[in-house]
């Protein structure tokens, strides 16, 4: 194996999702020199193939009070919007223990307010880096629906949204007549729901994270693929074993997704990550056009007017990284669609399924690792990651930097709260 020394970066980014990407920004906007290193193309993996929504007033976490109750019936349901294959039960039954327990009225408090802090300022943030990175062609501020089939199942999710709404997100309610005027399209079967104004959409995630990677090679960060195995700490830094080469740098961010917690096991820090595969299917001719994303809340379903194609993105199947893609579960989505979108023409979807890397109590982990001095985690952002990845970015780059503010603003994600 080759043991090469590069120039000595001063911080290595293993990761080139659109958290890491967007840490490298920030990491560069403050002046410090960057390498990234990823086996993959930038945004290849789950920043690829989710739904676009910049959800900036999204702190509601998903286990709200009652979840306890609601997710029997639902684990129990193959064509419900949340799956457990039974052989993979016993596994997830300690991060379900904690994911239950974050469910507890002053939990939820907590994590909203901590979320608030992470993504609050998303659009904002957003806006500012597509800007500086030419990509601000690709955020689309037309809003989001976000829509039930009647009142009395839109007002199963009120806490959730008393709990946005009380962090300022503008969510008008809407009726069927107003439903059909801003989306024609959108079946009669949707009577109830939100507008959200405010809330834009990426038009083409892989595109902007493939944007922000350009710009970032354009300022001089390095990009290398190859795949990390091992983290060590000597007395100048950090050592970084990839299956091609060595690599060594002062700080470290970790920013490897839903494969993160591997790295970290052999140090002897255990974070309960899991993977909350997701899935989408793209009808490149469907024959339907939407203006903003359609969100079918019930079924849990977004339903995005990407680029090259309407993108129906949903579903939560546990079942760890490496069983391949179950075509059921992404075939469900059709039927979810069509239930959307009448005319929609479903043949011949194109099907994909990404790893959402997910903590039980829906906050990312952020920050240094205690006792690890210039280890830095930046992953775990479940159902938020491109929501959250600039706050992430800024926020990180700031404390990396020595900015004490962050680092408080960052606590609620230490990795010690596990
Ligand atoms: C169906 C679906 C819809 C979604 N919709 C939304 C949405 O509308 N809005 C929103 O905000 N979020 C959404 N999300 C969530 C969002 O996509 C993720 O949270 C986000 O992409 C995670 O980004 P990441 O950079 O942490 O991980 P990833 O994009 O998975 O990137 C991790 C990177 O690490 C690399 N890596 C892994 N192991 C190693 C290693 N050993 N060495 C080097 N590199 C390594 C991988 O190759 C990969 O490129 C959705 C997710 C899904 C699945």
């Amino acid at each position: 194996m080759a043991n090469f020394q590069l120039h000595r970066p001063e911080a290595i980014v293993i990761g080139a999702g659109i958290v890491g990407l967007c840490t490298a920004y920030f990491l560069v906007e403050a002046g410090m020199p960057v390498t990234i290193i990823d086996p993959s193309e930038p945004g290849a993996e789950c920043s690829s193939g989710n739904a676009g929504s910049l959800a900036s007033g999204a702190v509601a976490p998903l286990a709200m009070p009652g979840v306890l109750k609601q997710a029997p019936s639902m684990l129990l349901d193959p064509t419900g919007p949340l799956y457990v294959p039974t052989g993979y039960l016993l596994q997830v039954a300690p991060w379900m223990a904690r994911f239950v327990a974050a469910s507890r009225q002053t939990r939820v408090a907590e994590i909203a307010q901590a979320l608030h802090a992470l993504i609050g300022n998303a659009v904002a943030d957003h806006k500012n880096m597509a800007s500086r990175t030419g990509c601000r062609d690709l955020i689309s501020d037309t809003g989001q629906l976000h829509l039930y089939p009647d009142q009395r199942s839109l007002e199963k999710d009120n806490a959730a949204w008393a709990l946005k709404r009380q962090y300022g997100l503008i969510a008008e309610h809407i009726g069927g007549a107003e439903i059909r005027s801003l989306e024609p399209a959108v079946s009669s079967d949707y009577q109830a729901g939100y507008h959200l104004p405010d809330q834009p959409w990426v038009k083409e995630p892989k595109l902007y994270a493939s944007r922000i990677a350009d710009h970032l090679k354009s300022r001089g960060v390095r990009f290398i693929r190859d795949h990390v195995q091992s983290l060590s700490r000597d007395v100048t830094g950090w050592s970084i074993r990839g299956r091609a080469a060595d690599y060594f740098a002062t700080q470290v961010v970790l920013a490897a997704g839903a494969w993160s917690a591997q790295l970290l096991r052999p140090l002897g820090i255990k974070v309960p990550l899991e993977s909350q595969r997701g899935y989408h299917l793209r009808f490149a001719g469907g024959g339907v056009d939407l203006r903003r994303i359609v969100v079918l809340a019930d079924r849990k379903v977004f339903i995005t007017p990407m680029q090259n194609g309407l993108r129906v993105a949903g579903t939560v199947e546990f079942g760890g990284l490496k069983r391949p893609p179950s075509t059921v579960r992404a075939g469900l989505l059709a039927g979810h669609a069509k239930a959307g979108l009448p005319d929609l023409n479903i043949s011949s979807p194109a099907e994909w399924m990404g790893h959402r890397p997910c903590l039980p109590d829906s906050l990312p982990v952020i920050g240094e690792v205690p006792h690890q001095k210039n280890l830095w985690c930046a992953f775990g952002h479940g159902h938020l990651g491109l929501t959250g990845s600039a706050g992430t970015g800024r926020l990180l780059a700031q404390a990396m930097s020595g900015v004490a503010s962050a680092q408080r603003t960052l606590s609620p994600f230490s990795i010690s709260r596990f």
